[in-house]
């Protein structure tokens, strides 16, 4: 059967580009395989729609049942942003660079997370383990998913093996200079001109269960917050719009990648309670905070001690 390979839902560049880049070492490697992702083509981010464009890639196929497939997970291992009838499914394999999430499976598969900054990294070393060549485009993909997820090298998460897997995918992928491809990333991805604000807060946004608590936490990567000064009231509007849907807390981190910091925009029934995860004070339902760049290694586990996960 051929293998699906699908990223996290509201899929990034890691989780796009990982679908097409592990999809093509399964096939190097004599197996069937597909690069799926969990968005229709139209509604992909407007970043990842820059790179494959620019580096010639195929657009993932769109997955949203996964029941009775083969399917190999990239960028996550939580359910909870899987698709539909995951269970129902038989998992081949995960390749991640998060938190080992809630996915079990009945029988051993091949499963390779480690704690560098992106899912290409991980991806990067195990075409070189292998002794497989990475084609060009896909080295191109992979590159420009480790810049975003860094952030050019400017997040916590980054490590010096996503600086090596940079090098060498930039010879491969014949691209010069990786500022100016970060800043034509950060150019698009950025962009919030006439973007309804429910399309900005879900751009880049996740949902995690925190000890029976259902929490999504959003980000928008922005050159300055000037970008989002005149939509901040329909921005809140959006997130009162997502936490009446069931949700305990919605928080929106507002990303300055210049300044190196966050606006955290938090709607919650319990605010005490994100005040004292991130030790700061809301005003007006936003603090800033100096420093914050990553969900994943700043944010999360910030709130999940103080739901006591
Ligand atoms: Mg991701
Ligand atoms: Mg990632
Ligand atoms: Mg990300």
């Amino acid at each position: 059967m051929v293998i699906s390979v699908v990223g996290h839902s509201n899929p990034d560049t890691d989780s796009v580009t990982a679908s097409i880049a592990l999809a093509a070492f399964f096939t190097a490697q004599g197996q069937e395989a597909q690069a799926c992702m969990q968005s229709a083509a139209g509604d992909l981010n407007p970043e990842s729609q820059v790179v494959l464009e620019k580096f010639g890639l195929d657009t993932p196929v769109e997955i949203s049942d996964a029941a009775g497939k083969d399917i190999a997970l990239v960028d996550f291992s939580d359910l909870a942003q899987a698709p539909a009838n995951l269970a129902d499914a038989n998992v081949v394999a995960v390749v991640d660079h998060h938190k080992v999430g809630d996915l079990t499976t009945n029988s051993p598969i091949l499963f390779r997370a480690e704690p560098v900054g992106c899912t290409g990294t991980v991806l990067c070393k195990m075409f070189k383990e292998a002794g497989i060549a990475i084609p060009k485009n896909v080295a191109g993909g992979m590159l420009a998913a480790i810049l975003s997820d860094t952030v050019n090298f400017k997040s916590p998460t980054c490590t010096d093996d996503d600086k090596v897997a940079v090098a060498e995918l930039k010879k491969i992928a014949d691209v010069a200079d990786t500022d100016a491809l970060f800043m034509d990333m950060l150019k698009a991805k950025s962009s919030v001109a006439g973007v309804p604000a429910k399309d900005l807060l879900f751009r880049d946004y996740k949902d995690f269960d925190m000890n029976g608590n259902k929490v999504g936490v959003g980000q928008l990567e922005l050159a300055t917050l000037d970008q989002v000064a005149d939509i901040r009231g329909d921005l809140m509007g959006a997130m009162e719009e997502a936490k009446s849907d069931g949700r305990h807390s919605v928080l929106l981190m507002l990303t300055d990648v210049v300044k190196e910091g966050t606006d955290l925009v938090v709607l919650s029934d319990d605010p005490a309670l994100v005040e004292k995860a991130f030790d700061g004070k809301l005003e007006n339902n936003v603090m800033w905070i100096d420093g914050m760049m990553s969900r994943k290694k700043q944010t999360v586990p910030n709130l999940q001690s103080a739901f006591g996960c």
